[in-house]
Order: C-alpha cells, then sequence, then structure tokens
C-alpha cells in the first residue's frame, strides 16, 4: 500500500472540516479531506447562522453570496412574549441568517477545493498511528466490488468527524455528558396561517413545543419554515418516522391555533446530547466542531461553534508548519474550549427553559424574561453571547484589554477588515493619521475612527494594541505566534 504525504489530513468534511481545509490551501498547505459519504450530507440540520459566524464566512469572501440567498431574522420570540433582539448586535450583521446547512456545506466545499484542498469523498478512515513526527491514517473506499485500502500521512490532523467520531475514539477520548431531549422531529413545513414575522419564533406548553424559523419561500397558499417540534409524551426512538399528523398536532397544541399544515418536506427526528472532550489536543490531533462538543440545538450554536473552532485552529497548524513555537497550537485548547463550555451551558439554559414542566416555574419564566430582555445591557449580552460577538479570547497580564476582542467592527479608511483578512495574513491597523510603517509583506490598513494601533490575528481577533511606530512591539507579538522575526517572511498568501 502506497502513502501519501501531505502537511494536513482533515478527517470529515462538514462544516468544521470543510472550513478548516479551504483556509490550510489559503496559507499554501497542502491538505487532504477525507469524508465517507460519497456526496454531500442532504439531510439539513442547522438553520441558524449567527453574526460572528457571517464575519468569518466575509472574512473568506463567502457571507455575500450566502446572504442573497437567505432569510434575515432580526430577533427570536420566546416564551411570555420575551425576545433576544439582534438589531443592536455590535456587527455589521443585527440578524441571524436562515439557510439550510447544504447551503452553508456547498459553500465552503467550493471555498476549499476553489484554494487547493484535496477533497476525497467516499473514503472513511478506520485506523490512526500517531508518533513525534506526524499522524498516518487509514482509509477505506469501495469500489467495483472491491475495497480498497490507502494511507495518508501528515504532520497533523483535524478530527472534524462529527459527533461520532472515529478519530476520537481512535485516540481513546472520552466523551462524557448526556442526552437531555429524545424525540425531537425536524421538519421543512408549508404552514398556510404561520406567524407573520420575520423572526424566529418559540411556542410551548407543559408538554409540547415548536420552534420556527421562516425561510423567504411563499407560496399562493402559504409560506415555508423549519420546523422543531417536541412532543412530551411521544417520546420515540431516532429510527421513528415522522408523519404529518404529529406534526401537525404539536404545532397546533404549542402555538394555541393551527396554523394550517399544508405540505412537509425533509423530516428527521433526532436526539440532542450535552458533551464535551476534555481535551482538544491529543499531541498531533486536534478535534473540532462536534467531533470536540455537542449541545442542544435549541441555541443555534453547534455549526456556528465548529466553524469557529476551524478558522482559530486552522492558522495555528499553518503558523507551526512555518516555524512557530508549538506551544502555539496549545492555544487552541485554551481558547475554544472554554467557549464550548459556555456554549453548553447557554443551550442547555434555553433548552430547560422552553421544556419547563411545572406550572408555578413556568408562571416565573413567562413573568421575568421579557422584563429582563427588555433592559439594554442584558439585552445585548444575551444576543452578542448567542450571536458570538461578545465572546472573547483570554489576555496575558500586561496586554490591552482589546487583545482578545474581534476587530470587525474597526472602521477603516479604504474598505472593511474583512476584504483585507481574505488574505489568511495578521493584518496591521494603524492609528488614524498614522503613516505607513515599514511591515514588509504585512497588509497594512489605517483607523477611520480613535485608538490605539492593532495588530489582527487572521481569525479577526486582536494579537496586540499599541503604538504602530514602536515596530519592536508589535513585531514581538508577531513573532510569538508565527515564529517569524519580523514581518518580512511572513507566512501567507502574500509570500
Ligand atoms: C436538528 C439539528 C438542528 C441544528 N441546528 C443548528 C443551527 O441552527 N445552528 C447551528 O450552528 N448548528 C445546528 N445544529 C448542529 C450542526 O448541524 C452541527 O453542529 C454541525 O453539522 C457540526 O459540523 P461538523 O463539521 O463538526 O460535523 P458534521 O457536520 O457532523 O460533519 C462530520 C463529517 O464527518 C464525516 N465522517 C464521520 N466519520 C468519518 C470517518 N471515519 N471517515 C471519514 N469521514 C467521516 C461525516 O460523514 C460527516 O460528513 C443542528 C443539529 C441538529 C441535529
Amino acid at each position: 500500500m502506497t502513502t501519501a504525504h501531505v502537511d494536513v489530513v482533515i478527517v470529515g468534511a462538514g462544516p468544521t472540516g470543510l472550513i478548516a481545509a479551504g483556509d490550510l490551501a489559503r496559507a499554501g498547505r497542502s491538505v487532504t479531506v477525507l469524508e465517507r459519504r460519497p456526496t454531500i450530507n442532504p439531510s439539513s440540520r442547522a438553520f441558524v447562522t449567527m453574526a460572528r459566524t457571517l464575519e468569518v464566512l466575509d472574512a473568506r469572501g463567502l457571507a455575500d453570496d450566502l446572504l442573497a440567498r437567505s432569510h434575515r431574522a432580526p430577533g427570536v420570540t420566546l416564551f411570555g412574549g420575551a425576545r433576544i433582539d439582534l438589531t443592536h448586535l455590535d456587527s455589521p450583521y443585527q440578524f441571524v441568517m436562515i439557510t439550510p446547512q447544504t447551503n452553508i456545506d456547498r459553500a465552503l466545499a467550493e471555498y476549499a477545493v476553489v484554494q487547493g484542498a484535496d477533497l476525497r469523498r467516499g473514503v472513511e478512515v478506520v485506523d490512526l498511528a500517531a508518533d513525534p513526527d506526524g499522524v498516518t491514517v487509514t482509509a477505506r473506499s469501495h469500489g467495483d466490488g472491491s475495497v480498497n485500502e490507502t494511507r495518508w500521512r501528515a504532520s497533523y490532523l483535524i478530527a472534524a468527524d462529527g459527533a461520532h467520531s472515529t478519530v476520537r475514539k481512535l485516540v481513546g477520548a472520552d466523551f462524557p455528558g448526556r442526552t437531555i431531549l429524545s424525540s425531537i422531529v425536524l421538519a421543512d413545513v408549508k404552514l398556510a396561517h404561520g406567524p407573520t414575522g420575520h423572526g424566529l419564533t418559540v411556542s410551548s406548553t407543559q408538554k409540547v413545543f415548536a420552534f420556527l424559523a421562516p425561510y423567504d419561500a411563499r407560496d399562493a397558499d402559504g409560506a415555508w419554515y423549519r420546523a422543531m417540534v417536541w412532543d412530551r409524551d411521544n417520546q420515540l426512538p431516532d429510527s421513528a418516522p415522522a408523519g404529518y399528523a404529529e406534526i401537525a398536532g404539536v404545532l397546533a397544541r404549542s402555538m394555541g391555533a393551527d396554523p394550517g399544515l399544508l405540505e412537509v418536506g425533509w423530516k428527521s427526528r433526532f436526539h440532542c446530547d450535552e458533551r464535551q472532550v476534555e481535551q482538544y489536543r491529543h499531541g498531533r490531533v486536534f478535534l473540532a466542531g462536534d467531533a470536540a462538543h455537542v449541545h442542544s440545538p435549541m441555541g443555534g450554536q453547534g455549526m456556528n461553534t465548529g466553524i469557529q473552532d476551524a478558522a482559530n485552529l486552522a492558522w495555528k497548524i499553518d503558523a507551526v508548519l512555518g516555524g512557530a513555537d508549538d506551544a502555539v497550537l496549545d492555544t487552541y485548547h485554551d481558547e475554544r474550549h472554554p467557549i464550548a463550555r459556555r456554549v453548553l451551558l447557554q443551550s442547555g439554559l434555553m433548552a430547560r427553559g422552553i421544556t419547563l414542566y411545572p406550572r408555578i416555574a413556568r408562571g416565573m419564566r413567562n413573568l421575568l424574561a421579557p422584563r429582563l430582555l427588555r433592559i439594554p445591557k442584558v439585552r445585548d449580552a444575551i444576543a452578542g453571547s448567542f450571536a458570538g460577538t461578545t465572546l472573547r479570547y483570554p489576555h496575558r497580564s500586561g496586554e490591552a484589554s482589546l487583545v482578545g476582542t474581534r476587530a470587525s467592527r474597526i472602521p477603516v479608511r479604504q474598505g472593511h477588515i474583512a476584504e483585507l483578512q481574505r488574505t489568511g495574513c495578521f493584518v496591521l491597523i494603524r492609528e488614524n493619521g498614522a503613516p505607513v510603517v515599514d511591515a514588509g509583506r504585512l497588509p497594512q490598513a489605517e483607523r477611520a475612527d480613535t485608538g490605539p494601533a492593532l495588530l489582527v490575528r487572521p481569525d479577526g481577533y486582536i494579537a496586540w494594541a499599541g503604538d504602530s511606530a514602536d515596530r519592536f512591539a508589535w513585531a514581538a507579538t508577531l513573532a510569538r505566534w508565527t515564529g517569524q522575526s519580523g514581518a518580512e517572511r511572513l507566512s501567507c498568501q502574500t509570500r
């Protein structure tokens, strides 16, 4: 059996694996994605893309096309009229994008391939051996009635192979946690009398709930929605088919009126777990996306978190392949593990809040939640947390407090930061009025507002803030992350 050599092997062509592949290929690394399905996953699970993910997609030139084909929901209406209002978000995207996950998967697959990643479908990873110098994976594919075994050798491996990750099992990582809700039915439905607003709505009683997200698709007799329905008294295994009567019944009971179910398109029954691995890094193997954490789909966070895991990891692998200290790779776990832990907590709270049973507790919830969510500080904290715009990474003592926050809202004199980030490089943003500095091939821009100069990481987070004339300071930060003593040998597409 021959062994193909690449810089990075990625297992799984879901959103996590595909964006990591595109980023690494964009940085000039050889990357192969091994995906066991012969075609794109047709089951469209995620339908909510959050503001921070849209910023990440924009930094790859992918947001506008997706937005042109999607619905924009300005908020989520919960119990008792409580509303998560996204219209005050500190982001160019003051809404959530509603589109089936298949559209995101397709856009990211195209991004990966256009950047030069080698995407192999119908290839299942079955074994893995890691040593101090690299990782060897064995994969199987089927063809002409025979089973073919192939082998890849890579410096690093990203396990983006989903909730039932083979790689996670092969590296011996536990996935502690538990099932929190069973028998949730997800379906595309056409309703004659669905909710009329543009936002997402959750309706619930003690026994049932229905979550509806509008698509921008309307026929003469009704409009299409993505529905998620659940019935406490009708708990069935994932394999049990979901029928028209079940969906129609739960919708009518939860909404308190019959919304007139006209058609059911794609549908599926699933359960949801809350689980997270303890370590994201296992030597040269990194767990990302659903392979590392799964949670209730209620907060619309899984795909969003996976995409952001990948955006955090890919440039670090590129940096270490380019000579940065190996410790840079440890920061992937340090930065991303706490974020997913918080997502687990937050989406779990939402699931428990919606399915709350005792009548008194439901009454309190319905009384307090709308009042709390009308307080601007609470409103913005909750909306920002769901949208991912208030999430930040820790900074070291002595570093400016801006370090670890995202840079996407900093206005620059020409264009947008997202456009500069499409190179995949660090970006130096000078103070308003400051002259161009000698920064080799590092892309530069000038702030259009007041504030310090910034060094922005390839994933859009601020690495340093200070005086752009202090070359020693920003170059030292660049060297710490990339191993390069100056900007002249910058490892990115502009090299
Ligand atoms: C009902 C439902 C609704 C959801 N709604 C939302 C939402 O609104 N917003 C949101 O952000 N998230 C949502 N999610 C979660 C979201 O779908 C997942 O978090 C997301 O798909 C995870 O992406 P991933 O790339 O990490 O894994 P996956 O999408 O699961 O991709 C993993 C890939 O790895 C492949 N694979 C597995 N094993 C192997 C192997 N051994 N060899 C090769 N390939 C392999 C699989 O075939 C698969 O294609 C929802 C989930 C569900 C179930």
